[in-house]
């Protein structure tokens, strides 16, 4: 237990639009369970690099111990900071800033965040299909890639480029956005990381039965919990795994870096970002 004397340590989540980020909510209930002093705030930053600039300056200035970085400034942080770890290099991007005296370090949680979510879920993929090639899904390949091992890697977007560009740097392949039906056969675990699906966009149009039975599904999307393909994967009778794992298991790396140490992903943890999404459908 932490004395009520203890400094109130500082961090918070950086992005445009933040509002409705979950991350205070999750770095709030571990900082309670083990009784530390926090705040953890949403911080807007007009998407250029002068708001974001001076947003990481006023956080260092006012002794924030660091900051996630969400849409749009990932591949900003990294081109901001001073030091970079290996898989914020990797992914040309990063999710967290830490402030380490005058020093700006760059670090992506995305990668070991979406690894651990397919940890607990069980799956070891020996094939993926991902869909998209955005910000996300750089992080879910490479987490692929070398953390999860998968020996085969197909990458289908809407805009081919993008698909072959991440393609090259996991060393996988690039599929026309046409065949994804067919691709399916070939995958033990699918990915969506397009913004398909997501409330306010479109449903992502796929036929999940050349899906191979003992395949799983994995959607990052969040917001529903349960988009349309991930209750079509279960309705076809495929493991459904959501994207508040990998949010949920990301966060855990910055509160252990700024905050505290506990930082368990649990049933408790789920219930209430599960809470929090229902009370915002509803409102
Ligand atoms: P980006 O904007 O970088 O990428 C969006 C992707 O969606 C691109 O591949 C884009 O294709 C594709 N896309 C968008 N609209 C369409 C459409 N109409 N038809 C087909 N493809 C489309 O976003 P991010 O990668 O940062 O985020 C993607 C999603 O992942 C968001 O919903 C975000 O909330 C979620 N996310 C979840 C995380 C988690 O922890 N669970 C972490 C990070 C993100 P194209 O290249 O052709 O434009």
């Amino acid at each position: 237990m932490v004395t009520a004397r203890a400094p109130v340590r500082k961090a918070g989540v950086v992005g445009w639009p933040v509002a409705h980020s979950l991350s205070p909510l999750i770095h709030e209930t571990w900082a309670a369970r083990e009784g530390r002093r926090i705040t953890y705030e949403r911080i807007p930053a007009a998407p250029d690099d002068a708001a974001f600039g001076s947003a990481i300056e006023r956080l260092m200035r006012d002794g924030y111990k660091g900051c996630n970085v969400t849409l749009p400034h990932k591949e900003r942080a990294l081109a901001l900071a001073d030091e970079a770890s290996a898989e914020a290099r990797a992914a040309g991007a990063a999710n967290m800033l830490t402030f380490g005296g005058r020093k700006v370090i760059a670090d992506n949680s995305d990668i070991a965040g979406f690894a651990a979510a397919l940890e607990e879920a069980g799956v070891k993929p020996a094939s993926a299909l991902i869909l998209g090639a955005g910000g996300a899904a750089r992080g879910v390949a490479i987490a692929l890639r070398r953390v999860c091992g998968a020996a085969r890697i197909s990458i289908i977007n809407r805009s081919a480029d993008r698909a072959i560009a991440l393609a090259r740097l996991v060393d996988g392949e690039a599929l026309d956005w046409s065949s994804r039906a067919a691709a399916l056969a070939d995958a033990d675990l699918l990915v969506n990381t397009t913004s398909l699906g997501m409330t306010g966009e479109p449903p992502l149009d796929l036929d999940l039965e050349a899906l191979p039975r003992g395949a799983a599904v994995a959607d990052i999307v969040y917001s529903p919990l349960e988009t349309p393909l991930l209750a079509a994967a279960r309705a076809a009778g495929r493991r459904a795994i959501d994207g508040l794992s990998m949010l949920m298991h990301q966060a855990a790396f910055g509160y252990r870096a700024w905050l505290g140490n506990e930082a368990v992903v649990d049933a408790d943890l789920r219930a209430r970002l599960e809470a929090a999404l229902k009370a915002r459908a509803g409102a």
